[in-house]
Order: structure tokens, then sequence, then C-alpha cells
């Protein structure tokens, strides 16, 4: 029965693509006579911006650029490209940092969500309220998180779930999830959200949350921009911590590594005092990632010597945590720590703890970013990838990839950290592995036009392609995060039993399949 449910699938499928005639595009005179408040451009620059993202590896030409001024103006837009005899592509784009090609929109229009050329966005802040029950703030889907996070500490809150870098877009972050070391115990940035206007892909502007609109609600969010553009989140905040206590431990043993970090995360359950607020790891194959990184993080006078720390196969991993505190507790923050610590099994004398205000540590990467575009290593490409791995085969990633197929070069950092599924919302468009427990591993790699075989794109790539391979090969259930696949089954594989619910979303609220092409699942139609 299930391989007739999956035939039947990939038929309709594949005649929903077939039905589809690719070559959709738009004159730019009917473009112009749209009229919006914002801005429609067809100059050079808004173009060549729109064409490129942050993975710099394609480059695909919008035919014109909108800068909303409001989100009747993304509205008016998408009703043009829903109605017009011929239709057009519609992308929204965030801040343009995906990395293949996601927010593009070939010959069609891609609307500017970030940036301040439409009126509405340089104007106002993003609304924060304060209420009995609990405290939100309503943002612009373009915002930059690192806005909202200065503008909700003006009332002393925060929002609770991050991602490690601030310069992403709400609406960018909420159509993938928005990770990073807090998951573990609020969830991913999907799950902290209470409310959307979107813009569907006939043009409506609809209110929806749990309880109005609710399938739009859920579809949307991890939806990759199939059922609407977001204008507007309520996100729900926090009272602000004003400093953060922030340790790396060293582990030379994978199985000892997490287990600490699964024992972490099981404490998301118990009162903030006795868990940490953020937990994440990485893994250091190369001696020269470890310098650098030793150097911007601790004193020079730590008295450890990497090289003598035993790495298992020339491989060691560090966990990543931190407690927030404010400065009225300041005195209890080291008992706290102390106590949590006092249960792990990590290299004696591998302690490395700073202290920072809250606002520097979330903004943390954005520092690394400065220094690595002072020296031209930003704008590089970026063949990410980025995999959700189940606890039960963690083990075996570990021995196929870290201690086998990356050699010992990585060209970038390997973040590993577990989530509990039980903090993701089941009814979201995003897919994760099956079990109560998986691993973010993200390979966050850049590539360079160096005479080093090992660090260049063609590599890198190949080195990716055959670490899906081993996965596949070993039957380890990998999902991508940020998922990018260039074929229908792929996608059917990637979204497995959610692939029926996720076709019927696109059907009822993208029906010409004209928005986020991009992320080439969906062909548009005529
Ligand atoms: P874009 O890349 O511009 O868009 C992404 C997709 O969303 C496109 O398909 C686009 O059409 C669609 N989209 C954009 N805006 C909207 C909207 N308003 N409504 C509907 N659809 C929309 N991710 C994490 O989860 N955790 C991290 O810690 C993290 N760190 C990162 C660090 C760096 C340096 C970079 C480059 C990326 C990181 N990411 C992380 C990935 C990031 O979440 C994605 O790139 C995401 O797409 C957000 O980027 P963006 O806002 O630029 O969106």
């Amino acid at each position: 029965i299930q391989t007739l449910m999956a035939t039947k699938l990939l038929l309709t499928f594949v005649i929903y693509r077939l039905i589809s005639t690719v070559g959709l595009t738009v004159e730019p005179s009917e473009l112009l006579r749209l009229g919006v408040d914002g801005l429609l451009s067809l100059d050079a620059a808004d173009v060549e911006t729109a064409s490129l993202d942050f993975g710099g590896m394609s480059r695909v030409e919008p035919l014109a650029v909108l800068h909303p001024a409001s989100a009747e103006d993304v509205v008016g837009l998408v009703r043009a490209a829903y109605s017009s005899a011929h239709g057009f592509k519609v992308s929204a784009r965030g801040h343009g940092h995906s990395i293949n090609g996601q927010a593009q929109a070939a010959d069609g229009v891609v609307i500017e969500m970030n940036g301040s050329k439409g009126t509405r966005l340089s104007s106002g802040k993003p609304a924060v309220t304060l209420g009995e029950k609990s405290n939100y703030v309503d943002v612009w889907g373009g915002e930059l998180w690192i806005d909202v996070l200065n503008s909700t500490l003006e009332y002393g809150l925060a929002p609770k779930s991050w991602t490690d870098y601030l310069y992403l877009t709400v609406g960018g972050t909420l159509s993938n999830a928005g990770i990073s070391g807090q998951a573990f115990n609020h969830g991913p940035q999907i799950s902290n959200v209470y409310e959307l206007d979107v813009v569907t892909g006939k043009g409506e502007l609809l209110t929806c949350s749990k309880e109005k609109n609710s399938e739009l609600f859920h579809g949307v969010l991890g939806g990759l921009g199939q059922f609407g553009i977001i204008t507007r989140a309520r996100i729900t905040l926090e009272p602000a911590p004003q400093r953060v206590r922030w340790i790396r431990v060293l582990y030379s043993d994978f199985s000892v590594f997490t287990k600490d970090q699964e024992y972490l995360i099981s404490l998301h359950g118990e009162p903030v005092s006795e868990k940490f607020d953020y937990i994440e790891g990485f893994v250091i194959v190369d001696e020269g990632l470890i310098n650098n990184w030793r150097s911007s993080f601790f004193s020079p006078s730590n008295p450890v010597k990497i090289s003598s720390l035993g790495a298992d196969g020339g491989v060691l991993y560090c966990l990543e945590i931190t407690k927030n505190y404010h400065e009225s507790t300041a005195d209890t923050v080291d008992q706290e720590v102390e106590a949590l610590l006092k249960n792990l099994d990590f290299i004696p004398a591998s302690v490395f703890t700073t202290d920072l205000p809250y606002v520097d540590f979330l903004d943390r990467v954005h520092k690394a970013e400065l220094k690595l575009r002072s020296k031209g290593l930003w704008d590089v490409p970026h063949p990410w990838l980025n995999l959700f791995v189940p606890k039960s085969r963690i083990a075996d990633f570990d021995k196929g990839v870290f201690k086998g197929i990356l050699g010992n070069k990585t060209s970038g950092p390997i973040l590993i950290y577990p989530m509990n599924k039980s903090k993701w919302d089941n009814r979201s468009s995003v897919i994760t592995p099956e079990e109560d427990v998986f691993y973010l591993v993200a390979l966050l790699r850049s590539a360079l036009d160096s005479e080093e075989e090992t660090q260049t794109l063609e590599y890198l790539n190949s080195q990716n392609r055959q670490i899906l391979r081993f996965c596949k090969d070993a039957e380890i259930k990998v999902k991508q995060y940020l998922p990018s696949y260039s074929t229908p089954q792929e996608w059917m594989d990637h979204f497995g039993d959610k692939w029926g619910l996720f076709l019927k979303r696109k059907m009822e609220h993208d029906p010409k399949r004209i928005l986020a092409t991009g992320q080439r699942i969906f062909q548009p139609s005529t």
C-alpha cells in the first residue's frame, strides 16, 4: 500500500510539473504600470544585488526589484503576477543569506524585504506590546533580527530563540526554522511566533495563527517561502538578561562529548537556575582552527597544549555553553555554573570562560564577519551543508565523516549540537528526523582561489556529495536543513510522509506556483 501511495504521489507531482510552462515572463512596461508606494526598480545595481546570495555559487537575474513601502505593495505585485495573462515569478528576498539561490527569481520580480528604499522600512520601529500574560513584538517580515533585538531591549525584553548570526531577516529564518543553542529549551524560532500576516500566492493578505487560518500558519513556518510572503510576525519576548557567562570545554572522546550534550539538553524542563541557556558545540579536526579560535576567545595564559590532549583520531570536540544572568544575581552565577559543570566529563583543565554583555554574545558572529571582510574572506563562495542527524546514528556519522571523509582539513567551522524534537511543532512544514533527539551538523566552509586543492569550491562540493552518499549508503536517515535539491524525487524523499500535505498546501495557497521558485521545488504555470 505504501509503495502504491508513493507512486501515486510521484505521478501527481510529475503531472503537476509537466502541465506547467516554464517561460513565464513579464513586460517591464506592465510592471511599471503597477503603481506602488515603494519603489519598483529596473536599475542595474538593484538587479545585480538581487541576482546573488551569500552562497556565491549561482547568479540568476530577475527582471525587476520591488522595494515595498508596505504589505499593500506586496499584495499589489503578487496579485498582478497571479492574474496577469502571462504570470510571472515573485520571490521575497530577506537579506540574501541563502546558499543555493533560494531567493532568486529568474526573469521575475524579487521583493527586497530588507532595506530602506521603501518608506515603511526607513520609518517605524517594531511595535512592542507589554501584556499581562505575555509580551510580544510585531515586526515587519524583512526586519533584521539585530534590529528586533535593539528595539526590544529598549523595553528590557528580547526574543527567546535565536540564530547564531543576527543579520538575517525574520521572514527568511521563519521560512526555514531559525536555530541556535537556545533551541533545546525554547524550540526553533518558528516555535516562538504567535501570529503572522501573509500575502499568499493569490495576492490575499491573511492574518494567521494557531487559532485563525491555522493551516496557512503552520504551512508558512518552515515552508521555504512556498505558500506566502510573511509581511508581519508577532514574536514572543522574555525579560532580557544583562550578561552572559560563556564557557567552552574540550573532549577527546566523541561518545563522552555527546553523552554530556544529551544530558544537558535533557534538563530543558528544570528550573532556569538548574540548566544552561545555550548549548552548542563544534568539531576541531585541524590545529590551525583551534589556534585561531583560542586566540580570539581565551587569554594567552591558557596553559593547555592542544597537542597534549590525546585527541582520538586527531579530532577534538568542544562543548559550548552559556548561563545568562542579571547584574543583581551575579553572585549566584558562579555556583550555578559550578554545579552544572560538576556533572560533566570533559578533559580536566580545559575549561575556558569569558563573560560579556548579552548583546555582545548574541551578536558574536558579526565580529567574525567584520574580521573576515577586512581580509577579503567574506564575499567568497560558501558551499555550506547543514544536516539534521538522528541521535542513534551520530556516532556512525562521527566515524565516517569527522574521522573519515574530512581528513584533517575543514576550511571552516563545523558545528554540532543536539535538540529536543518535542520543542518542534510537527504541524509546521519543516522536516526533522524521526527520533526524539537529533543533532544539527553544520559544515560552514568557505572556498578559496587557492593553490591548495582542499580549499577549492570543486573539492568542497565534491566532499559534500561524498558525505551525503556516505549517509545514504550507511542508511543514516539525515535530513537537510536549509535544503537544496534539484529533482522531484529528492524533494519527495526529503518531505517523506509530509509531502502530500506540502503539495496540498501549495495547490491551495499558490496554485500558479509563482512564489519562491528559487527553491526549485515547483515550476510555475500560466
Ligand atoms: P533569504 O536567503 O533572502 O531567503 C531565504 C528563503 O526565504 C527564500 O526562499 C526566500 O524567498 C524566502 N523568504 C525570504 N523572506 C521571506 C518572507 N518575508 N516571507 C516568505 N518567504 C521569505 N540559520 C539558522 O537557522 N541558524 C543560524 O545560526 C544561522 N546562521 C547563519 C549565519 C550566516 C553567516 C548565514 C549566511 C546564514 C545563517 N543561517 C542560519 C541561515 C539563514 O537562516 C538562512 O540563510 C535564511 O534563509 C535567512 O536568510 P535571509 O533572511 O537572508 O533570507
